[in-house]
């Protein structure tokens, strides 16, 4: 008998390699679809007619509860968000509308609906912020530094609530920075290698930048997508960081990706203020031995792999 998932944000990066993950695997995919007057299908393109999309907004408990009904999920992936830290400065109440209490709506349209299904939360390495220690492990203290952050602590105690209150089989997943040539081009890494692209082939001729040193533990979304679903196949639902265990700073990043296209980065980056933020997470560094201990989950694809990767990506596409 296949499954039944419904994944909300299958639009998004991590929706798009879920949705292929689970199809691989037998499962009849419900993705939750937020309408947009132009439909952002880029990232699910070639997988989109075996997708059953249902429309709703995770602001929109009504819309989540027919969600539910409709899909009879067996597994249900809360990927939806306001995504970006940025942005979160910009929109903090959205952010906390859509990325806090959108979880608690999802949880609610479950619980009510079918609460056997299994849930897994996004949860995020951006929870750590300003890091009490390091590395950081499930049981590191958060100290988040952004409306983002702030919002995604709730995500995930409001996760861990409805597991011991109603012993819904229920998993936050704390995912460090997972990237790859489907990452949006907010997102420092995909900026990145989209310029190096763009000045390679003489369309751009610099590319600005905020601060260089943060320090982040990078990985490629495809491998983190399989440490979502190992989550729900255990006996017992729990919580797990999912990280590579390095970190590298921004300008590393920079180096390899301009290096990658035989560009040297100093004759192109200019800092800009404009991109530096309110308060910055400096360090992030996980400790992802527990998940690799009990999930048997493993990385494939280390943070060279992964740059060059992407700005391969972005060169072929441009070259199309
Ligand atoms: P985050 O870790 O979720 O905030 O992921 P981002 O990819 O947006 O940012 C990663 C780090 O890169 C942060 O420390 C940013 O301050 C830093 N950074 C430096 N310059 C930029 C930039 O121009 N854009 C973005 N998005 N981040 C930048």
């Amino acid at each position: 008998m296949s499954k039944n998932a419904l994944v909300t944000g299958i639009t998004g990066q991590d929706g798009s390699y879920l949705a292929e993950l689970l199809l691989e695997k037998g499962y009849k995919v419900y993705g939750l679809r937020r309408r947009t007057s132009t439909p952002m299908m880029e990232n699910i393109e070639y997988i989109k007619n075996e997708i059953e999309f249902i429309e709703g907004d995770l602001l929109d408990q009504g819309s989540l509860i027919n969600a539910v009904q409709k899909s009879n999920p067996d597994e249900v992936y809360n990927l939806a968000a306001q995504s970006f830290v940025a942005t979160s400065w910009e929109q903090p109440i959205l952010t906390g509308q859509a990325t806090a209490i959108g979880v608690t709506n999802m949880l609610e349209a479950v619980r009510l609906t079918k609460p056997e299904a299994r849930f897994y939360q996004a949860s995020s390495s951006e929870m750590f912020g300003k890091v009490v220690e390091t590395p950081q492990k499930e049981t590191t203290p958060f100290y988040p530094r952004s409306p983002y952050g702030v919002a995604k602590v709730y995500g995930h105690w409001i996760t861990v609530n409805y597991r011991e209150s109603y012993d819904m089989y229920a998993c936050s997943g704390i995912l460090f920075n997972h990237e790859s040539p489907r990452r949006g081009v907010e997102f420092v890494t995909r900026k990145v290698t989209d310029a190096v692209a763009r000045i390679k082939m003489g369309l751009q001729r610099e590319l600005r930048m905020g601060n260089l040193d943060a320090k982040r533990d990078w990985g490629f979304a495809g491998d983190y997508v399989k440490a979502m679903w190992l989550m729900l196949q255990q006996d017992k639902p729990d919580d797990y960081v999912i990280s590579t265990g390095e970190t590298h700073t921004v300008q590393e990043l920079v180096e390899i990706a301009f290096g990658h296209a035989g560009l040297n980065w100093r004759d192109y980056v200019v800092i800009d203020p404009k991109f530096v933020r309110p308060a910055e997470v400096d360090l992030l560094l996980g400790d992802s031995s527990k998940a690799q201990k009990t999930l048997g989950w493993k990385l494939e694809v280390g943070f060279e792999d992964l740059v060059k990767m992407m700005v391969d990506s972005d060169l072929e596409k441009l070259n199309r």
